[in-house]
């Protein structure tokens, strides 16, 4: 199966169009310079010996060339490997090794993190340049290359097109192969439950070596027509900022940074009316957080997916995100999604289950990995999320907690999500993490970590009376921790691996 050369069908439907503008350096892209660059380095690429299926990684703040490579990696049959610039050569050594990298594009930031890196890899690298300074990083590189078109201007739907390493959240990231369709699919699910149109003006802040930041803000958003503004990073009152001035209709983000918003000086003087959709999604997202939006007139829709799935499967429908609350709303238009109980029966009407997924923005797999590959799925081939999700009788789905955090105390099934709900709903507490710790009574309890709000003081004594009136005494945490901060993977989720790991040492 093919499919159509995405950048070059865009320059040759809305050549002059804005694609992109780069945030810092207030440069804008349209349609036909994002085709002409990503061919001029498509031809770059494949002039110095790469072949298709080749793997080359990046390693760069964000910027739209970013994406500019996402094409020319598609063009060519690259297979681009976004790295975690958060990450120590310590853990991208392992992470270029199993993906068999052969080159890293870098930008002026990160010379020295790559310079170790090919010293320790052997890799070959190509520099870009200081990322902000020339306004564009790619530039002089692209002088001496051949804007010619590259190929038959059809894509292959199953070839691999980059690879995205999960979050870490549970153990060590996994490489997930993102093939082309899967990436057309998500736009599909995606463009639908957004709503997206050609005049849509989206912002990009998450870091683009996560599925969100690739395919949620940017890829769907061209794909209809519409430009995105990139940020470096994330950066609160550059976001209000254009918020404010009216140049934003859409964005996606994670909860942390919805909670970074909420907490900024300038929320209460920015004007959202030009917003038309917010999605949020990546992890559990509080009520509280959702009810503070909505009292500013900001409806943000809860979405879930997995780096498995594309990501795009779940996305609440804005008129009824304020009824059901904390849904994550239903399946999207390409994929189906059941609910398997403990025995391996698919649930039929409202109920409780692994939630699991169909459909073709589904990997196939994991790189170079068959074994985990086999374990990710059913023998009639869906996906295992590894969540607990719940179905009620309207057909809206709510995420229950991952199977893999559940514990057991006195015979009774816990989730810890439930648990932190109660915990940050209280007016002091602004995160909370729950875990289950070995109990000699019970089998296992529970362990809270608590970060507090700014300027708020706490006696965790008062907090089991506070529990008592909302969920089962067995679900009360036995003890509780204030702290400053918690392990987190890049994308700001806890990694209660980590937190388990530390009381454990702590006790023995
Ligand atoms: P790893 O697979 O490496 O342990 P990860 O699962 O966190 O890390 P991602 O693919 O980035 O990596 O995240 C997908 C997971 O995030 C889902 O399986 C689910 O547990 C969680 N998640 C995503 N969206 C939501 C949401 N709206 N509410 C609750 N949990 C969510
Ligand atoms: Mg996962």
């Amino acid at each position: 199966e093919f499919l159509t050369d995405m950048a070059a069908k865009r320059a040759e439907l809305t050549p002059d169009a804005v694609a992109f503008i780069d945030h810092d350096t207030s440069r804008s892209f349209t349609f036909c310079e994002v085709n002409s660059r990503a061919s001029r380095l498509g031809n770059l690429l494949l002039n110095r010996g790469l072949e298709k299926g080749d793997r080359i990684a990046v390693l760069c703040l964000n910027h739209p060339d970013f994406f500019v490579l996402l094409f020319a990696a598609q063009k060519t049959g690259l297979l681009l490997v976004p790295l975690n610039w958060r990450q120590p050569v310590a853990e991208l050594k392992p992470v270029l090794e199993a993906t068999g990298v052969k080159v890293i594009f870098h930008d002026g930031a990160f010379a020295e993190t790559a310079g170790e890196l090919a010293a320790e890899t052997g890799v070959g690298l190509l520099p870009l340049g200081a990322t902000g300074t020339s306004g564009s990083a790619l530039d002089d590189l692209l002088k001496e290359a051949s804007p010619a078109a590259i190929g038959c201007g059809r894509i292959e739907a199953d070839t691999p097109w980059y690879l995205m390493l999960t979050s870490g959240t549970t153990g060590l990231p996994k490489a997930v192969i993102q093939t082309a369709g899967m990436a057309y699919a998500n736009m599909i699910n995606y463009s639908q439950a957004a709503g997206l149109t050609a005049g849509e003006k989206s912002v990009n802040f998450l870091p683009l070596f996560h599925t969100a930041g690739i395919n949620l803000p940017t890829l769907p958003v061209f794909l209809n027509g519409g430009s995105s503004a990139i940020l470096r990073k994330f950066d609160a009152d550059a976001v209000l900022d254009l918020i404010d001035a009216g140049d934003v209709t859409s964005f996606f983000a994670v909860p942390a940074i919805y909670q970074a918003l909420a907490l900024s000086a300038g929320i209460g003087k920015t004007d959202f009316s030009n917003v038309r959709f917010l999605g949020c999604g990546g992890a559990p997202v509080p009520g509280h957080l959702l009810t503070d939006f909505r009292k500013r007139g900001v409806t943000i829709c809860n979405g879930m997916g997995m780096t498995e799935t594309g990501p795009t499967v779940f996305l609440m429908d804005k008129s009824h995100a304020a009824v059901k609350i904390g849904s994550v709303g239903k399946p999207q238009i390409l994929t189906d999604v059941r609910l398997v109980d403990g025995e391996g029966g698919v649930v039929e009407g409202p109920g409780e289950g692994e939630v699991q997924f169909r459909g073709p923005n589904i990997t196939p797999g994991y790189m170079d990995n068959p074994q985990a590959t086999a374990e990710a799925f059913t023998v009639d081939g869906w996906l295992k999320s590894g969540d607990v999700g719940r179905r009620d009788e309207d057909g809206y789905y709510f995420i229950v907690d991952r199977l893999k955090d559940m514990y057991i105390s006195g015979g009774e099934n816990v989730y810890p999500a439930e648990v932190e709900k109660v915990l940050v709903d209280h007016p002091a507490i602004l995160e909370a993490v729950v875990i289950g710790v070995p109990d000699d009574k019970w089998g296992e309890t529970g362990a809270a970590f608590l970060i507090l709000r700014p300027e708020e003081d706490l006696d965790t004594h008062e907090l089991p009376g506070w529990c008592r009136s909302r969920i089962a005494p067995y679900k009360i945490p036995k003890s509780f921790f204030i702290v400053e901060d918690l392990p987190r993977t890049a994308a700001g989720k806890v990694r209660k691996n980590l937190l388990k790991d530390m009381t454990f040492a702590e006790k023995t």
